[in-house]
């Protein structure tokens, strides 16, 4: 048997982390086992799918390294892959099933069914237990599938392991609407059914449709997939995913400066783990070994500060080069335009130093920002919390003295020149150091100090001493 796992969004929003994960789930599956992995569109609702959702979704798949072998985007033998233009097909499936007397049409109003729903609540009975096959049959309406009732509808989910609902909890559900459009359970099972889907992974809130596509996967007379239902995403608050909790579209990681490889890494911990504690994998290490039983049913905690943490790990494992050239983009967006040669030269000189003190590739460039223009504002809480001490003044000038005779201008001898300064002042490095720091690069994050200094050349260097030591005594 050859695998086939598909991924089904709604193009009515960003991609959502809870679908990426569902989507790495099924791709490393479909990798694993050299199954094929499709992208099939569940655009029916016309009123909230929009073009720009689609390109988002296909843009974050793509951008994550989810490559799909057949669907929306790359085509295929079934065509389209988008919902929308297999409308024809679902009438089609639901006619055929009306004629083999399975479904039936159904025209009561709403008022009639809440009267039976109404009835089956004072009854004390599942409110789908009323609706049934009416006794008149009609030939207009929505169609309505007849659901067994002899036998209970249990299946062996690959995570959940056993799984059992009573027939007749199950109502009589609508698969064709009174327009003629097909119902979620109805284009998703002949969707399934016709693309030969032999494994539907997905979110574990769809549990309850599965019953349904069941009775109707067998009224179809295919074959039922396996189902593996993946645990919800929650917060760290123990509370269902949400906005709340930071962004949940994946295009926003991207437009933040994570990379695509650390957010893989950390979406497949989501439910799964490699081997015991270990946190940090390649793909093709995951791929070797992924498979969807040992996917845990216990929630999963989507932790903003724990991605960017292991985004921080993947960018200290960059080579040098990669990451220059990954920073550069957000270096010159933080600087406001575009560098020139020596310019990028003197990033050079800090880029590894930088390296190492980034979780997020924008902050590269907020560090680096002093380098290349002259800050307007001293960043107000650096501010006040270094330079408002006592004796910062007299750090300043005694720096500026011994600055101005460093030679040759790197960062050893200046390090040399202002640890003589701290011993002869009796001040430990935070003190002596941290209002240089504040003084020429407004702020208090920086590369380290010495090599700051020397990038940024002795001239500007002074400039900006001169200009704190203006500003402490009222004249900057
Ligand atoms: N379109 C559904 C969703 O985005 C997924 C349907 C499925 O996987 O069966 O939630």
């Amino acid at each position: 048997m050859t695998v086939r796992l598909r991924v089904a969004p709604s193009p009515t929003g960003h991609l959502h982390v809870g679908t990426a994960r569902a989507a790495l789930f099924n791709w490393l599956y479909a990798r694993h086992t050299g199954g094929s992995f499709i992208l099939r569109i569940d655009d029916t609702d016309r009123e909230r799918s929009t073009v720009e959702f689609e390109e988002d979704i296909l843009d974050s798949l793509r951008w994550l390294g989810l490559d799909w072998d057949e669907g929306v985007g790359v085509g295929g033998p079934h065509g389209d892959y988008r919902q929308s233009s297999r409308y024809e097909r679902y009438r089609d499936v639901a006619s055929s099933l009306v004629e083999s007397g399975v479904a039936y049409y159904d025209n009561r109003t709403p008022d009639e069914l809440e009267a039976l729903r109404r009835r089956a609540v004072a009854e004390k009975l599942h409110p789908a237990h009323y609706i049934r096959r009416p006794a008149t049959a009609v030939t207009e309406g929505a169609i309505r599938l007849s659901v067994p009732q002899e036998e209970a509808v249990v299946f062996d989910d690959l995570v959940r392991g056993r799984v059992s609902f009573e027939a007749r909890d199950i109502d009589d559900f609508v698969i064709l609407r009174t327009d003629g459009t097909p119902t979620y359970h109805l284009a998703s099972t002949v969707d399934d059914v016709d693309y030969g889907i032999t494994h539907v992974a997905r979110g574990e809130d769809l549990l309850p449709s599965t019953p349904k596509h069941i009775v109707l996967t067998r009224a179809l007379g295919a074959s039922q997939p396996e189902y593996a239902h993946l645990p919800l995403l929650f917060g760290t608050d123990g509370k269902k995913l949400s906005k709340r909790h930071g962004a949940t579209s994946l295009s926003l990681y991207r437009d933040e400066g994570y990379l695509p490889e650390a957010v893989f890494n950390y979406l497949s911990l989501l439910g799964w783990s490699i081997d015991g504690d270990r946190t940090i994998f390649s793909r093709d290490e995951a791929v070797a070994v992924f498979d969807l039983v040992d996917v845990s049913r216990n929630p999963a905690v989507f932790d903003p500060d724990k991605l960017a943490w292991l985004n921080g790990e993947y960018i200290r494992a960059m080579e040098p080069s990669d990451f220059t050239r990954s920073a550069r983009p957000h270096v010159e967006r933080a600087v406001g335009r575009q560098l020139h040669e020596e310019e990028w030269a003197k990033f050079d000189t800090v880029s590894a130093l930088v390296q190492e003190r980034t979780r997020l590739l924008p902050e590269a460039g907020d560090q680096v920002v002093f380098l290349f223009e002259d800050f307007a504002e001293y960043d107000p809480a650096a501010w006040d919390k270094v330079m408002t001490k006592e004796g910062v003044a007299g750090i300043l000038s005694s720096a500026r003295d011994r600055l101005t005779k460093v030679d040759p201008w790197d960062a050893g001898t200046i390090e040399t020149a202002l640890r003589g300064m701290l011993e002869e002042m009796g001040l430990g490095a935070a003190k002596g150091l941290q209002p240089l720091r504040v003084a020429i690069t407004g702020s208090s994050v920086s590369p380290p100090l010495f090599e700051s200094m020397a990038a940024l050349g002795r001239d500007k260097t002074l400039e900006r001493v001169e200009r704190a030591i203006g500003q402490l005594s009222g004249t900057g």
